[in-house]
């Protein structure tokens, strides 16, 4: 008997029987399985295929293609979501990884990127400019699905969120046509993403910017929890006085190292004992390449995540004993992006909430071996726990959408405080009143 998939599939190969432009990977192509891979390995799902659109238009024509045929799809750019949302069972696949042209602008003041390109491709093409655009801390991630749903990252506080350096997009929208999305579609856009329609063109701004100092400090942490506490007093203190520039990107990051367990960061090397110091005259481009060596390039597990006004006493505190208990498994760890300047600046034009000077704490069990995984859940499961017992006028209700377990915060949450929530509910009832795309990030009608 010929099952609905099946039946899917024949439809999905008569209409790219007219599309020999778009690249089609059946399951029992080889290559199947390893464009299948996303970042998060726990996600064991087939989808019914996978297509690789070439232009703006076939991914047009995939729409309206799946929405006439009932035919559920994800959008694939960089496969990094962490909870492995861009591959679902038996849903087809667009993988938008082959649109990855990226053409700065005469002027050199913005650039415009295909919806597949990823960080590390982007920075060291602007390298050879001297030109930089704030983007996630790693080279792997899709430079759409970061920035589009907030975009944390090293120089966000001198240059602001990925939401806020988005100039232009052109988006596949719920009929399958490309359009140039106007105002109101792209505050949609700058912090939800792919809810609303495939972007498969982004423009967004560029800075002149040659080297920067950029580097680890690692300190000595053979007590972690003094070490980490006397950091955060000292940093809190410099925060308050007004003393910390905004050129300054501070990622603090408690990871299992080859040589144990240790707190980490770039630069202020004086508020801390350091053992190793790697900051030097380099390129955003070179420094990022370096950070994705200490994280595992795949991953089993999830990340949760609470955020919070003040790394005060109590929070150290609660952090430093939890980072005494942290499992060993590489993978296990815990980093702070902080909002602050621009990045906390609010932005009327997008639907990214949070905006105010705040720490976004990552408890990430994303952990190379998958017999660690629960170990380090457990871990960081209790810790989020201790966190949420904190004095509430130091929690935030919202948290960062691409580090939240789908379920755990409501949609209301994140895109509030204030009327954004129901400004994306409004773009979505219409931009996309039949939910075509269901399976994107953020999943709205499911609420
Ligand atoms: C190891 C790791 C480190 C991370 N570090 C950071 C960080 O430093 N800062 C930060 O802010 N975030 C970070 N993230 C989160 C990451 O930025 C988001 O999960 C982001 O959405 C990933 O985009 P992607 O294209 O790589 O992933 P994908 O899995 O390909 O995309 C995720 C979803 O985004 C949507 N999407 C992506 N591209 C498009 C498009 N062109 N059109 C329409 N929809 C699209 C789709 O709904 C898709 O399912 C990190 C994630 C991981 C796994």
């Amino acid at each position: 008997m010929t099952s609905q998939l099946d039946n899917s599939r024949a439809t999905l190969r008569l209409f790219l029987n007219n599309h020999p432009e778009i690249k089609y990977v059946s399951p029992t192509d080889p290559e199947f399985s390893s464009l299948k891979i996303i970042y998060n390995q726990s996600v064991s799902v087939a989808p019914m295929a996978i297509v690789r659109p070439q232009t703006a238009n076939d991914v047009a024509a995939l729409v309206y293609f799946c929405v006439g045929s009932s035919i559920q799809f994800t959008i694939r750019s960089g496969g990094n979501n962490i909870y492995g949302l861009s591959c679902v069972q038996d849903a087809l696949m667009i993988d938008l990884r082959d649109i990855n042209y990226i053409e700065v602008d005469q002027t050199k003041s913005s650039v415009t990127v295909g919806g597949g390109v990823i960080v590390s491709n982007l920075l060291r093409e602007l390298s050879k400019d001297g030109l930089v655009t704030p983007t996630g801390a790693l080279g792997f991630l899709g430079i759409v699905g970061w920035s589009t749903y907030g975009g944390y990252g090293p120089i966000m506080s001198r240059y602001g969120l990925g939401v806020d350096n988005i100039l232009a997009a052109k988006v596949v929208n719920a009929k399958g046509e490309v359009v140039v999305a106007n105002k109101e579609l792209l505050k949609g856009i700058r912090g939800a993403g792919g809810a609303l329609g495939v972007i498969v063109e982004l423009t967004v701004k560029v800075y002149p910017l040659g080297q920067v100092l950029a580097g680890m400090i690692i300190f000595d942490s053979q007590d972690i929890t003094s070490t980490y506490k006397n950091f955060n007093a000292g940093y809190q203190a410099l925060l308050e006085d007004g003393s910390v520039p905004l050129e300054l990107g501070i990622y603090q990051f408690i990871m299992n190292a080859p040589h144990g367990r240790v707190f980490a960061l770039a630069l202020i090397a004086a508020l801390g004992p350091v053992m190793m110091n790697t900051v030097e005259p380099k390129t955003i481009a070179d420094h990022i390449d370096f950070i994705g060596t200490q994280v595992p390039q795949r991953a089993y597990g999830t990340c949760q995540t609470v955020s919070i006004r003040k790394l005060n006493e109590d929070a150290t505190e609660i952090l430093g004993r939890a980072f005494e208990k942290m499992p060993s498994s590489f993978g296990t760890s815990f980093g702070v992006h902080e909002l602050r300047g621009l990045s906390a600046a609010p932005n009327s034009d997008s639907v990214f909430s949070s905006r105010e000077p705040h720490f976004m704490l990552e408890l990430i069990s994303l952990v190379a071996k998958e017999e660690e995984v629960n170990e380090s859940i457990e871990w960081a499961t209790g810790l989020k726990n201790e966190l949420l017992q904190m004095d509430p006028k130091n929690l935030l209700s919202g948290t960062y959408i691409s580090v939240t377990q789908p379920g755990d915060v409501p949609l209301s949450k994140i895109y509030g405080p204030g009327s954004n929530f129901e400004a994306l509910l409004g773009l979505k009832r219409r931009y996309d009143p039949q939910n075509a795309f269901s399976l994107a990030v953020p999943r709205l009608v499911e609420q």
